[in-house]
């Protein structure tokens, strides 16, 4: 039996968190994110939170080093036996390369992709308005009831600072730079399963799982 780890990217705004939590939901895998391992092994004050630590106490950036062993440690749990979802990790080639060696014999890596046009994602970005309550709208997609209002507390909602059109640009370019050696591994291994996100959610949660269900054996 092949244990299958799970690689989505998308840009901002893609879709792909939505889509990665409903197949860990569905499939009832880990989802291994470096953001949250970090924060249970510094409230658990293990060893390797405690080494995170002096870099985070120094304001320093935690080392890749650092990351890596939190990955490590978390792939080599019983419960990732059949598969993992990735969040976060790999972030660059270094990583990617890291992960590669530590692929066991029935280890298989895939990466999903969900596609969207820039346009759309800039779109998609600069319509969303936000309230400080957490609710969370969009002028087309999911408007208020009342313009610039907030349908829960009655706050004024705003355009956060990361949707505005130049942040978005500069984000989409960060992703793409992200993007492009897990692309490039999926290409050239046959491992890449990209999927059209401009489809409605569950459209695209459905053909993912087409994909997904045939990989599993
Ligand atoms: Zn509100």
């Amino acid at each position: 039996m092949s244990r299958l780890l799970l690689i989505f990217i998308g840009a901002p705004g893609s879709g792909k968190g939505t889509q990665s939590d409903l197949l860990a939901e569905k499939l009832a895998w880990p989802v291994i994110s470096t953001g949250e391992l970090l924060r249970w092994h510094l409230h658990h004050q293990t060893d390797l939170g405690k080494q995170a630590k002096k870099y985070m106490d120094a304001g320093k950036l935690v080392p890749d080093k650092v990351v890596e062993d939190l990955v490590a440690h978390r792939l080599a749990k019983p419960d990732t036996k059949h598969g993992v979802i990735f969040d976060g990790f790999p972030r660059d080639a270094k990583q990617l390369a890291k992960l590669l060696t530590w692929l066991k014999k029935n280890d298989q890596l895939y990466i999903i992709e969900i596609k969207v046009p820039d346009k759309e994602i800039i779109n998609r970005l600069v319509g969303r308005r936000v309230c400080d309550c957490g609710a969370s709208y969009h002028l087309v997609y999911k408007p208020s009831r009342k313009a610039g209002i907030c349908d829960l507390c009655g706050k004024a909602l705003y355009l956060r600072e990361d949707d505005r059109p130049k942040v978005i640009r500069d984000r989409l370019k960060a992703y793409k730079n992200t993007a492009k050696p897990l692309l490039t591994y999926g290409a050239e291994n046959a491992k890449l399963l990209a999927f059209d996100g401009k489809q409605p959610i569950k459209v695209i949660k459905a053909e993912i799982w087409q994909a997904i269900k045939k990989l599993l054996k």
